[in-house]
């Protein structure tokens, strides 16, 4: 078998580059321009692309989200539901979201589309660093994400527009040390009272007869989804309950970067922040960072290790040499999840699909492609390792030196622990100042964010309508604790 085009075992060292201390500087704005994405430059799939980015902006807003990935507009979505819900207010909120490129345009419309929660993966690391109960937490988080995304995309009877597939997800354990670590998870979530019974371990005679990879594994439920038209749809959705329940309304203005945060001194003005855009300011009572690998560039206390790090992935589109029927509807991972692939549904007249395939970065070793900013360009040492990957871990089912027919890469949001920050936004050199009174955030996904921002997104939709109402917000049970802002003072 030809060598892996990948150095395996280094996610370690990853995270000690990662935790090395740096002067860093607060994060750049999203640069114009950025590579074409099979998610966003299809035809047709991104109608709210340019939404608001001409003629009047609103200028005044109760709630003012900035991003329109996947966490701004779940966390609009779920404003305008629990609004309706509790359907007191005197007259509809408005609530508007600011985006500095075209809809979607970040990580959430480059990403690597699986929407899969993590079964028992590093159930022992989180479990010795935060304790059982909130490693139980951290799986309980993803599985509702996935399971309310799944429900919410059914309901609506939109899996076939929206290409939610439940192909599963088979994890490949390139080499012992990812066995043994695999056995230990597992069973230390299934002592845990985990409920495991959907994990299948698979030998590699097992994966080679399914699946034609000559490797161990364990395979879990899981699913593919086209994210930019699921993020397409909950703003409709969130749009929709608003108008019809006559509690919110919701606006949206791409291309309009947020360049600054002002607070309103006259204690007259009904609003607390400007958002100052290129176009004009914009009032506000609350405000979402909903900003993720740029989170410090509005919030430079977010810079460096013990903020969100900035960091780049690439993906690839190749065509398989073999049918669906070869290559199974399945998602993979592999490399200790740094490559990650699944085969699109077919189109009308291909015969072997196109695989989506994410990861190389441990091919930049020791830089990891950390704090890369750029995601109009791509990385040719990553490019190289990810066209020789597949042919290489399936022989016969792709060809060698093929080239792929899209190529991109989208900027993610690192911290230390893999942890998002959610919550009040608390200054830390003072926590006990008002200084961000009324400023929150829900961002810092670590590459792994569609099976956690929808709920995250939730958890502080829910305490901004607590606070707007005068109520005391209640943690879910299904939130980490340890996502908290308030929580994480000390990194
Ligand atoms: C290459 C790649 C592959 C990935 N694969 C997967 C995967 O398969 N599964 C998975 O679970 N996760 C994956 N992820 C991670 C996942 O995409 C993210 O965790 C998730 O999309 C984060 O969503 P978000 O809304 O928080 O951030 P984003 O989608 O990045 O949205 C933030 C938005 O804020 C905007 N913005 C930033 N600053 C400003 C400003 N000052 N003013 C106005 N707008 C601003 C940006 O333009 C951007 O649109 C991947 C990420 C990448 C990049």
């Amino acid at each position: 078998m030809a060598a892996l085009p990948v150095p395996l075992n280094v996610h370690a060292q990853q995270q000690a580059t990662l935790a090395r201390p740096v002067d860093s500087v607060p994060a750049p704005f999203p640069v114009p321009n950025p590579t074409k994405s099979f998610w966003i430059d299809t035809p047709g799939a991104n109608p709210l692309a340019k939404e608001g980015s001409q003629g009047p902006l609103t200028a005044d807003a109760d709630i003012a989200i900035i991003g329109s990935g996947i966490s701004g507009v779940s966390a609009a979505y779920h404003l305008s539901h629990l609004l309706a819900e509790s359907g007191n207010t005197s007259k509809p909120l408005k609530i508007v979201i600011l985006e500095a490129r075209d809809f979607c345009s970040g990580a959430t419309g480059r990403n690597g589309g699986h929407l899969t929660a993590a079964a028992f993966e590093e159930f022992t690391a989180y479990s010795t660093s935060f304790g059982t109960d909130e490693a139980i937490r951290a799986i309980a988080l993803e599985k509702r994400t996935v399971s309310e995304i799944v429900n919410l995309v059914k309901q609506t009877g939109n899996e076939a527009t929206l290409d939610l597939i439940p192909g599963g997800r088979v994890n490949l354990l390139f080499t012992e040390p990812e066995v043994v670590q695999a056995k230990l998870d597992f069973e230390a979530a299934k002592a845990a009272g985990i409920d495991v019974s959907h994990v299948d371990f698979l030998t590699k005679e097992q994966v080679e007869k399914e699946y034609g990879a000559s490797y161990p594994a364990f395979r879990t439920p899981g699913y593919n989804i086209w994210p930019l038209k699921l993020v397409t749809h909950l703003y409709n959705l969130g749009k929709t309950t608003g108008e019809n329940s006559s509690t919110s309304s919701l606006h949206l203005h791409t291309n309009t970067p947020v360049t600054a945060i002002a607070a309103i001194s006259d204690a007259t003005s009904a609003r607390r922040w400007n958002l100052i855009t290129p176009r004009g300011p914009i009032a506000a009572s609350y405000v979402l960072h909903a900003t993720n690998a740029y989170a410090s560039h509005l919030l430079p206390h977010l810079r460096g290790p013990s903020g969100i790090v900035p960091v780049r992935g690439q993906i690839i589109a190749t065509r398989a040499a073999v049918s669906e029927q070869i290559l199974t509807r399945s998602a993979f991972t592999g490399n200790e999840g740094f490559e990650y692939w699944f085969p699109r549904p077919l189109e009308p007249g291909q015969t072997n699909p196109l695989v989506i395939l994410g990861g190389g970065r441990e091919a930049t070793k020791p830089t990891f492609e950390l704090y890369v900013t750029d995601d109009s360009t791509v990385n040719s040492a990553v490019g190289d390792a990810l066209r020789k990957f597949l042919p290489v871990v399936f022989p016969g089912k792709y060809e060698d030196n093929k080239e792929p027919e899209m190529e991109w890469s989208g900027i993610m949001g690192f911290t230390k622990t893999g942890d998002p920050f959610v919550g009040p936004i608390i200054d830390r050199a003072n926590p006990e100042s008002t200084a961000y009174a009324g400023q929150y955030i829900s961002a810092g996904f670590t590459g792994h964010g569609m099976p956690r921002t929808f709920s995250c997104a939730e958890a502080v939709a829910q305490m901004m309508v607590a606070d707007i109402q005068g109520k005391e917000w209640s943690i879910p049970e299904w939130l980490p604790r340890h996502h908290l802002t308030e929580n994480r003072l000390g990194e």
